[in-house]
């Protein structure tokens, strides 16, 4: 059984010590390819280094929306010149996310307009880059669904990416799925309380799901109080074949050719 963990944070911290044989237990779990993003431009040379050092590991190059607002005014050019390297699969993680607005705190709505806004400019630039390059979009979406979603549908039919661990509803999967979008599921999937979660992925077209660590956050059960690492992608694929009733072999497989035709990966 083969595996990719389509969203990882190797350049974490939390990895500096033992990192070669993080990658040694993925591969020792079937976890043949592991895409590494990056969440701020500071990162970019790191992820770089990570995919140059270990032949399993892909990177991609982006700005998290939580970076948006230290980021240079414009991240297009930085980010094109990153993505020239070969192992470079992807632009992002790019997105929006609206948990941790200043304003919501003081119950001060006027206080989130700059920071929204900040967000959506270095997203519009990674969504226009990643169509103009021609490569995938890692999408990071959490409490701004509407406001997202508008930005992104304008590219429908001339962009490809996947919305990653994904939390939403089945009304935006289904839009995402109509966008012609990828869905990739984190360890959320194995919590018990997400119910929800379970069924929005069992209706899912088995060309559009895809499997995630999001390490070294989001633990899937039953590792939840330990770090994250991609080797435990395999308890996030056994639940999503559970929930879609077929075994674990077949999502294995069919989310692997899915992230292998939409990263085109090289490795
Ligand atoms: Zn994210
Ligand atoms: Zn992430």
């Amino acid at each position: 059984m083969k595996l990719v963990d389509t969203h990882a944070h190797l350049t974490d911290g939390r990895f500096r010590d033992d990192l070669d044989a993080v990658v040694q237990r993925a591969d020792e779990a079937g976890v043949g390819t592991i895409i590494t993003l990056a969440a701020a431009l500071e990162e970019c040379e790191a992820v770089l280094k990570l995919a140059e050092r270990f032949p399993s590991v892909c990177a991609a190059v982006g700005v998290h929306p939580h970076a948006a607002g230290v980021s240079p005014a414009d991240v297009t050019d930085a980010l094109a010149e990153f993505a020239k390297h070969p192992k470079v699969v992807a632009i992002g993680e790019a997105g929006m996310d609206y948990h941790y607005l200043p304003g919501r705190m003081q119950q001060r709505p006027d206080l989130d307009a700059p920071t929204k806004a900040g967000q959506r400019r270095v997203f519009t630039q990674q969504l226009e880059l990643a169509a103009r390059l021609d490569k995938p979009i890692v999408i990071h979406l959490r409490e701004c669904a509407a406001d997202l979603l508008e930005l992104v549908a304008p590219y429908r039919g001339r962009l490809r990416g996947v919305f990653h661990c994904f939390s939403e509803d089945s009304d935006v999967a289904r839009r995402v799925v109509e966008m012609g979008f990828h869905i990739s599921f984190s360890g959320m999937l194995t919590f018990k309380k997400n119910e929800t979660l379970r069924e929005v992925a069992a209706q899912l077209p088995p060309e559009r799901v895809m499997v995630e660590t999001d390490c070294p956050y989001m633990s899937p059960e039953p590792h939840r109080s330990k770090r994250c690492e991609p080797s435990f992608v395999v308890h996030t694929a056994a639940a999503l074949a559970t929930a879609r009733g077929v075994p674990v072999e077949t999502v294995a497989r069919q989310t692997t050719e899915n992230a292998a035709r939409l990263f085109q990966l090289p490795c």
